[in-house]
């Protein structure tokens, strides 16, 4: 429906445009995915342009016409996670969490989980270096299926519910698989099933950590239960 609207939202991606405005691929607390363009952007004077920022969180008044993307009429800074840009890794991996939001959740249904979660993650990464990690990175990816509705079955056998001797991953069965129903799935070690389980029962904040054989096993059961059940297929968080 035309006319503006308010919103927080993300900034995840933000692509040249014309002469000088910017299309930003927004995810908003209120409205899910917005695409939209701030105009005159990239002159000088520009009064959003330092604001919008990919990673930014702002607060914006946006305004719907008859095309698709929106326009950017104000935007004021909620926050600009100044000291993540610093540092490489802090960057990359926040570049990743707003990636995978990208290619995850594209529709304009909002989904206050996922906005809360990939805010978190930000503010978590501005405020500590050492959150720049794998299992982080893996704890937020892992949040995200759950918050998009494909979180893997983690307590029973994905395929018959036996709750013991579970042993594989099976992302087509989607989960945790026994050793009776292990055909097309991949090794799941106790230390990698524990952190998965971890992973999805705490906060954000209190993200578990693994041995690196075990995050790598969790890194691919994500990605893998990704491909197969949301059809994204995301580089992995090594
Ligand atoms: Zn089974």
């Amino acid at each position: 429906m035309p006319g503006s609207f308010k919103t927080e939202a993300v900034v995840l991606r933000s692509i040249r445009y014309g002469e000088a405005d910017r299309v930003l691929h927004l995810y908003t607390a209120g409205h899910g995915r917005v695409g939209a363009v701030a105009k005159g952007v990239r002159r000088v004077k520009s009064r959003l342009g330092g604001r919008l920022e990919p990673l930014s969180r702002v607060e914006l008044v946006l305004h719907r016409g008859r095309g698709e993307l929106c326009t950017i009429s104000q935007a004021d800074t909620v926050h600009a996670h100044p000291t993540l840009r610093e540092r490489r890794e802090s960057l990359e991996r926040a570049s990743q969490a707003c990636e995978a939001v990208l290619r995850l959740l594209d529709s304009s249904e909002p989904n206050p989980p996922a906005y809360n979660l990939l805010c978190n993650e930000l503010a978590l990464l501005d405020a500590d270096p050492a959150r720049a990690c794998r299992s982080q990175a893996l704890a937020f990816r892992l949040k995200l299926l759950l918050a998009a509705g494909f979180a893997p079955e983690l307590a029973s056998c994905a395929s018959c519910g036996e709750a013991e001797n579970l042993g594989g991953f099976s992302p087509s069965a989607g989960g945790v698989v026994c050793a009776g129903c292990e055909a097309g799935s991949f090794p799941l070690s106790e230390d990698a099933h524990r952190f998965l389980v971890e992973a999805l029962a705490r906060p954000l904040s209190e993200a578990p950590t693994a041995p690196e054989r075990a995050l790598a096993q969790a890194d691919r059961a994500v990605a893998e239960t990704l491909e197969h059940h949301a059809h994204v297929r995301l580089r992995r968080v090594a």
